[in-house]
């Protein structure tokens, strides 16, 4: 059993990366596991150095102790669990993805995406931030105009219309249909990143995770990343396991922006080890 650790060094680790890391972490040892720390630095825009810095050093203060790519391997430069030092083999997969046909470059913004999505449905909603209030499904547009891949455009693989069902070792048993919630998948966004589903199916596929333990925000996205694993070689999916997210309040969901629950601020507040770690057993029973 293997299973991973994988924060986006985009903010401050914060209690509900704690929450995640107590079941990753539970799970490991219970079950005679191994625990690997990968940093998604994947989005060169939000990540930053000192936030991969002080998360490393909030885990080696908590306790967790990752069995491959231990702190100290990132902390030494070039290290195969951060994303980033992995480029290389992210394009020579999707390099592949292309010979096989599966790969199309795509104009689209996700304006455009969601301007087709509210002609189909009648309506697409725009948070005040620019960002769509739901997810809308990539309605196809550019899939058969063979775009050249240059310039300002986007990748996508091509997935296919297969419904997808696994059993959630937590959730129990699910079907979703990934066409519908999402069509085609972007693997490279318009200016050069790579994107989240791509680079955590090639790296759970290709770094052998077995069971991937995550919050249930990431429940919706189970389906895809399965389908894409099938299409990039893997032949047995992953287990997975989805957890409540961690509650400020009953209506109240964490997030890192919430300065009152960033493990630097709590420690700079004088809380102790025990006392993050009581926290987030605490919030574990709560949700
Ligand atoms: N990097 C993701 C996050 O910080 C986790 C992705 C995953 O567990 O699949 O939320």
């Amino acid at each position: 059993m293997l299973t991973r650790f994988a924060p986006a060094p985009t903010g401050f680790l914060h209690l509900g990366h704690v929450v995640n890391a107590r079941h990753v972490w539970g799970e490991a040892r219970a079950r005679g596991g191994r625990v690997l720390l990968r940093i998604e630095d994947h989005d060169g825009d939000r990540s930053r150095p000192e936030f991969e810095a002080a998360l490393l050093d909030d885990l080696d203060w908590l306790g967790f102790e990752p069995d491959l790519y231990p702190t100290a391997a990132f902390r030494a430069g070039r290290c195969d669990g951060r994303q980033s030092d992995r480029h290389p083999i992210y394009a020579r997969t999707a390099g592949d993805l292309r010979e096989r046909g599966l790969l199309y470059a795509c104009r689209c913004s996700r304006r455009d995406i969601a301007a087709a999505g509210a002609d189909a449905a009648g309506g697409a909603e725009f948070l005040p931030s620019g960002a769509l209030a739901k997810e809308e499904p990539y309605p196809g547009t550019c899939r058969d105009l063979a775009l050249p891949f240059d310039g300002d455009v986007g990748w996508r693989v091509r997935l296919p219309s297969a419904d997808v069902s696994f059993v959630d070792r937590w959730r129990g048993p699910q079907t979703q249909t990934p066409a519908r919630q999402c069509g085609d998948l972007l693997i490279r966004d318009r200016r050069g990143h790579w994107t989240y589903q791509f680079v955590a199916t090639l790296d759970d596929h290709l770094q052998g995770i077995t069971d991937v333990i995550r919050g249930d925000d990431l429940l919706p996205s189970t389906g895809r990343q399965i389908l894409l694993g099938e299409m990039l070689g893997r032949t047995t999916p992953a287990a997975f396991a989805h957890h409540a997210l961690v509650m400020k309040s009953p209506a109240q969901k964490l997030s890192k922006s919430d300065g009152d629950t960033g493990v630097r601020d709590l420690r700079r507040a004088g809380w102790s080890r025990d006392d993050v770690l009581a926290e987030a057993n605490r919030l574990i029973e709560l949700a």
